[in-house]
């Protein structure tokens, strides 16, 4: 006899966690099934390598309230303790010809032209609507390389390497690969606000992004870790899953809530079809690395910015010892995470004072379950799919963060498809 439920949950990330746990409050069986032995997916907190007694982040910790208003409900809702991030009080600009350090990122002979630059930003995402799907609006003059867009728009030099290293941050891919139009869109997204794209990174969860996923899973009656699905099997009335070692479950809808460079391992029987099919198999690429790397001898408060192999390197926790845990941002094509000479060097570009304690870090492209760390399409695939990859396949169903239109790449984003999958479920 296979066992079967109304809705079974694939993935339990903050999607999957929060479709489970709405559609059981609903009075539906629901099953959510999680590959790994934990819940969060690439929201981790755990002890620090470096700094034991230390929770910290290795994956999604940073929101805005105003922004990401579900995932500030869901604080509210189970009294989640949260602070501010930590405040950057001094700015490291590194670059050829001459470094810029000082308490604001921008020189004041750079203002007007860094307006400029601005402006046509805000132009340019204001011919985006952040909630009709990328493919749908005619921007294919915009998915070009978001270098050879700011090339374009010609801005003086610390502004250049100042966007340039945000950029190569936010899309977890360097400047020469990531799309424009995905920067815009996510200026878009923040009420096309560039700066509203910098200061969501404002509050955090002070023990860790786990009290919140902890909360969710144990409202969910029927969770089973370290069960990976395999395939889906569409009949006319219901789904068959193969999971696990050679387990079945009959559902009636299925959410698929796994990261989009998982989903080629799935077997979608009837297959999936269309530029989605194509994005699936391709794979996106982004490939962001965030280290946390544990110094002495640094000042609270720093933001470094430039041309070094971490175009972003700034102020994270207080250690225990009276040292900083910083978050260096690169990408795992460009660094190695494990050679230690790498990461001093690349400190020390910014840094030269710092003494290194030691580094930590996951490894999310190596992770089976996730294979990338958020998402960030290659040129020219959003304005193919954006909107479809979240749109349903029969009685299966796509939730999570990949596949939000609003805000792909932020944990509100994942939030956000839960919403839109129950609405689907519920017709
Ligand atoms: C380093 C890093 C920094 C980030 N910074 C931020 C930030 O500051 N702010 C922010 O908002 N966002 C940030 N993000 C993004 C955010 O963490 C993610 O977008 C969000 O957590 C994704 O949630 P999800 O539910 O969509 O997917 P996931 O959290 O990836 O959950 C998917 C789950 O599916 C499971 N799974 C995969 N395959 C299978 C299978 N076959 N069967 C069963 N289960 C399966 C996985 O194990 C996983 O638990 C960051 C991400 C990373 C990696």
């Amino acid at each position: 006899m296979v066992d079967s439920v109304e809705v079974a949950v694939v993935g339990a990330g903050f999607a999957g966690l929060r479709a489970a746990r709405d559609l059981s409050a609903e009075g539906r069986s629901v099953v959510l099934l999680e590959a790994a032995g934990r819940v969060g997916g690439r929201a981790y907190s755990r002890e620090s390598a470096t700094d034991p007694g230390t929770t910290v982040e290795v994956g999604g910790a940073y929101f805005h309230r105003y922004h990401h208003a579900r995932l500030a409900a869901e604080v509210d809702r189970y009294n989640i303790e949260t602070q501010p991030a930590a405040p950057f009080k001094v700015f490291r600009n590194r670059l050829a010809p001459g470094d810029h350090n000082a308490a604001f990122p921008i020189p004041p002979e750079e203002f007007l032209e860094a307006e400029r630059v601005l402006f046509c930003l805000i132009r340019d995402a204001r011919r985006i609507d952040p909630h009709a799907g990328l493919e749908n609006q005619n921007l294919k003059d915009l998915d070009i390389s978001a270098h050879d867009y700011l090339n374009a728009l010609n801005p003086p030099p610390v502004t250049s390497q100042l966007l340039r290293s945000w950029i190569w941050n936010m899309m977890g891919q360097r400047v020469e690969d990531a799309s424009a139009l995905w920067v815009l869109q996510l200026i878009a997204s923040h009420d096309y606000s560039v700066l509203g794209v910098l200061l969501s990174l404002d509050e955090v969860m002070t023990s860790g992004t786990g009290t919140l996923t902890n909360a969710i899973a144990n409202e969910v009656p029927d969770l089973r870790l370290g069960e990976a699905v395999h395939a889906l099997h569409q009949q006319a009335d219901w789904v068959d899953l193969a999971y696990g070692a050679e387990r079945a479950l009959r559902a009636e809808h299925v959410v698929v809530a796994a990261p989009l460079n998982c989903m080629r391992e799935l077997r979608f029987e009837p297959p999936l079809s269309g530029p989605r099919a194509e994005v699936v198999a391709e794979g996106h690429g982004g490939r962001g690395l965030k280290l946390l790397i544990h110094v002495q001898g640094v000042p609270e408060g720093i933001s470094c910015t430039g041309d070094g192999v971490f175009p972003t390197l700034y102020d994270y926790l207080p250690a225990t010892d009276g040292g900083r845990i910083l978050v260096g941002f690169t990408d795992r094509d460009s660094f190695d995470p494990a050679d230690s000479d790498a990461i001093e060097a690349a400190v020390h570009h910014y840094l030269p004072e710092a003494v290194i304690v030691g580094t930590d870090y996951h490894d999310w492209c190596a992770d089976p379950y996730v294979r990338a760390p958020w998402v960030s399409p290659r040129i020219g695939q959003a304005t193919r799919a954006h909107k479809s990859l979240g749109e349903p396949h029969g009685r299966v169903h796509f939730a999570g963060s990949d596949v939000s239109v609003l805000f792909p790449g932020y944990i509100e984003g994942a939030l956000e498809t839960a919403d839109r999958v129950r609405a689907e479920i519920n017709g």
